[in-house]
């Protein structure tokens, strides 16, 4: 689209086509389409200015030819991305911004569950606890060896609970345990989307069965260690994820963990626990104030994190930060400042 045919229209930036300045550029993330684009920062700053406007005006205010060029190139980018809409006549709804007030009803709303040979505490008492605390979403974390036997026990604790969506993390045997487990997990365990098959001999491509992801992972993960590193693989253009960012922390908010010990934190590679789950229930571990502590803590209040393009994509990680609490997390090697990752 030429910006001098559609002179005479409005435009407006598409509702969940959502800005974010950065210090050196921006961003578009398109949440309904899942996808994000880099922009330069003059592009955000017209988008801002001229969101709701005639394109005309975009025109008439340029003053001279070289910019009047560029702003042509940008329109026909946005408009070729389907980041804007056109319109006749002036829509003033199109401009109304989204409602951020967003909450999850739930006390508990996601755990994750870490357990190796050396784990003495129950699962399936653990996972009765997070049913009643109503919680939806679980990350089950093995580091030694389970056979495909002793999954499924385990596994069918989580049948008729509040708990709706799996990531189930295993330690590779051998092509007939993956085997076993992919038909497991297939026929039998429908809230499991995605199982994480680690210490995989090779790199091998993510496979796709009936809605299910099987990842395969040459990572030695052994333990928690692993966790909180930031990557772009791993940027989550959600819209959950958006809205609980707004007003809170993007993996820590109603999040409680069991880790390898059986002690009940915010996360399992925190120090701080609330006492262990052999002893103290969720619910009592979830009373004392301390607990929420971090819950709140949005990329927004968060040191250079603040100032990232990226920042409402990014998973934040408040385990691995050093002293300052608002500190950028201590596995992310991108620099907002020259826009670079340190190992590309
Ligand atoms: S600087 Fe912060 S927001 Fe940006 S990629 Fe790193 S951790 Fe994420
Ligand atoms: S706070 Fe960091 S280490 Fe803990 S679960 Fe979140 S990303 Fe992982």
């Amino acid at each position: 689209m030429l910006i001098n045919e559609s002179k005479n229209h409005y435009f407006y930036l598409h509702k969940w086509c959502i800005l974010t300045k950065g210090h050196v550029r921006s961003t578009i993330t398109d949440f309904s389409r899942e996808r994000i684009k880099l922009i330069p920062n003059d592009l955000y700053d017209l988008i801002i200015k001229y969101n709701g406007n005639k394109v005309s005006k975009l025109l008439t205010d340029a003053s001279n030819d070289e910019d009047r060029t560029v702003i042509s190139e940008y329109f026909t980018f946005l408009y070729d991305e389907e980041f804007i809409v056109l319109t006749e006549n002036e829509e003033k709804e199109f401009n109304v911004d989204i409602n951020t007030e967003f909450d999850f009803p739930q006390i508990v709303n996601n755990a994750i569950i870490d357990y190796n040979n050396k784990s003495t505490y129950s699962i399936n008492n653990t996972i009765y606890q997070l049913n009643q605390l109503g919680c939806q979403s679980l990350h089950l974390r093995f580091y030694t060896i389970f056979n495909s036997i002793q999954l499924d026990t385990i596994l069918s604790s989580i049948k008729n609970t509040t708990i709706r969506d799996v990531s189930l993390f295993v330690k590779y045997i051998d092509d007939n345990f993956v085997n076993e487990i992919k038909n497991l997990i297939i026929e039998k365990f429908m809230r499991i989307s995605q199982v994480i098959i680690h210490h995989y001999p090779i790199n091998k491509e993510k496979e796709t069965i009936e809605n299910k992801h099987f990842v395969y992972s040459s990572a030695p993960i052994d333990s928690c260690n692993y966790c909180g590193v930031i990557n772009p693989i791993f940027f989550d253009i959600n819209k959950i994820t958006y809205l609980t960012g707004q007003n809170h922390n993007t993996c820590l908010y109603k999040k409680i963990a069991i880790d390898v010990k059986g002690n009940i934190k915010n996360c399992p590679s925190m120090k701080k626990t609330f006492g262990n789950i052999k002893k103290t229930t969720l619910s009592e571990a979830l009373m004392n104030e301390e607990f929420s502590k971090l819950w709140n803590i949005k990329k927004a209040d968060i040191n250079i994190c603040k100032d990232c393009e990226f920042r409402l994509v990014c998973t934040d990680c408040r385990a691995y930060i050093g002293n300052d609490i608002y500190a950028k997390p201590k596995k992310c090697d991108y620099d907002p400042y020259t826009a670079t990752w340190k190992n590309s």
